[in-house]
């Protein structure tokens, strides 16, 4: 495959995204990056732009109390939403959402259930109690179903709960020359209606989805240094352009009024997801439909013939490589650790490839150097301490150009 680009995707989407897209933002930016605000744009930013003051993260390592490995489901054509029967059961796949599950689960989930519904089903079964079975599972009862979840794992025990938290609805989400450009109409309908559906969790109580602001510390601006993408890199789907007006861009802070001491430092706000209590949320919202678990593992597709139910949702993640003999299904390894959570830390920080978010069920450290391909084709799930202490080292250097103000 050709390296089309230089520059690392997480960096990228730092830059040129907005916040609704990605990872962090700069599409409404009033100051081109690299310009470099003068000090008399200070005066210009209005009152309520100006940052409050932050508490630092107790960066030590010491504080890692979990560090968790998971693979993203990836397929270059994007997930797998086909139809299928197998003896007298109709098989819709809902799996393959790479880094974006929790994003784009809502809008899969839609689509899935639309088409398990074709033919009025009373009951449906989901294969999968992870963010798309559930999210599934609760669409199907809302659109008056009765639903049976069946599944080895059940949340929290899914790879789903050890993702980061974050609203990325196009991380690792497809190839753009795989997946085409039909996909990114598909992808985009998705990403609308996910964000639509994640209103109705803000301000809940335990606060499984909130907004947080977003600082990111850079010594090069755009295109003057930075990371890149190793030779060879893989050309990953972008599709966050196509619904920048969801939500804030971000902004380039003037350096006198920046936290952190450094050339650039950018803000934007950030969706997150409290995963322990988004899920503890969702399973409660299913049971308390009416909804049924019955945990069970499958060894062959012809096992879902014998379930009662003859619509199934099958929504197995990376699981689907094995059960559907599904090669097309290819693991992207992520590993994660959380510091004790710090409730006055309310604020997510991106420095030297490392990110910090700050979860209430965990600060998580994640270190993203190497991009997109950062853990492409590695299935290995075993835990690398090593690279989340040197990540929180990063946070430490980070906090060494912190301006502490009252
Ligand atoms: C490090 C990391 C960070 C991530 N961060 C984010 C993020 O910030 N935002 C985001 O949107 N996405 C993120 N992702 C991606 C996201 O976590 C995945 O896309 C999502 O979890 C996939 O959900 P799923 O329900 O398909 O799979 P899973 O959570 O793996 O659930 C699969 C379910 O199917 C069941 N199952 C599988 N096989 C069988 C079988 N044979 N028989 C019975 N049951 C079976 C399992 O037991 C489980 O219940 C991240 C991923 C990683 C690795």
């Amino acid at each position: 495959m050709p390296q089309r680009r230089t520059m690392s995707l997480d960096r990228r989407r730092l830059l040129q995204g907005s916040a609704a897209a990605g990872l962090l933002g700069l599409g409404g930016c009033a100051t081109s990056p690299g310009a470099g605000p003068s000090p008399s744009q200070a005066a210009e930013v209005p009152v309520w732009e100006i940052p409050p003051p932050l508490r630092p993260l107790r960066a030590e390592a010491q504080r890692l109390f979990d560090i968790t490995v998971c693979l993203r489901p990836f397929r270059a054509a994007g997930p797998r939403l086909d139809v299928e029967r197998i003896g007298d059961t109709t098989v819709v796949h809902n799996y393959g959402y790479g880094g974006s599950g929790w994003s784009l689960s809502w809008g899969g989930a839609a689509i899935a259930v639309a088409k398990a519904m074709a033919a009025s089903p009373q009951e449906i079964a989901v294969i999968g109690c992870g963010a798309i079975g559930l999210t599934s599972a609760i669409t199907a009862q809302q659109a008056g179903a009765k639903v049976t979840i069946y599944a080895k794992e059940l949340l929290p025990q899914t790879r789903s709960s050890r993702a980061t938290g974050l609203w990325t609805p196009d991380s690792r989400i497809a190839l753009t020359d795989v997946a085409g450009p039909a996909f990114g109409d598909l992808w985009e309908q998705m990403a609308r209606t996910s964000f639509r559906t994640y209103r109705n969790y803000l301000g809940l109580p335990g606060t499984p989805v909130e907004w947080v602001d977003m600082y990111s510390v850079l010594d090069a601006p755009e295109g003057r240094g930075g990371s890149s993408q190793p030779p060879g890199a893989l050309d990953f789907a972008s599709y966050d352009g196509r619904i920048r007006n969801l939500g804030p861009h971000s902004q380039l802070l003037p350096r006198e009024l920046s936290p952190f001491d450094a050339p650039d430092v950018y803000r934007s706000s950030v969706m997150m997801f409290n995963i322990a209590d988004y899920g503890h949320t969702l399973m409660a919202d299913f049971l308390a439909a009416g909804g049924r678990i019955v945990v069970r593992e499958f060894h062959a597709p012809s096992e879902l013939a014998e379930l009662p139910q003859t619509v199934v949702i099958n929504c197995p993640g990376y699981g689907g490589r094995a059960l559907w003999r599904d090669e097309t299904v290819v693991p992207v390894r992520g590993q994660v650790g959380r510091l004790i959570p710090q409730p006055d830390v309310n604020y997510s920080l991106y420095y030297k490839e490392v990110l910090m978010l700050p979860r209430r069920d965990g600060i998580i450290v994640q270190a993203l150097e190497g991009g997109d391909m950062k853990g492409y084709g590695d299935s290995n799930e075993t835990v690398d301490r090593v690279e989340s202490e040197k990540a929180v080292g990063v946070l430490a250097e980070a906090y060494s150009r912190f301006k502490a103000r009252g």
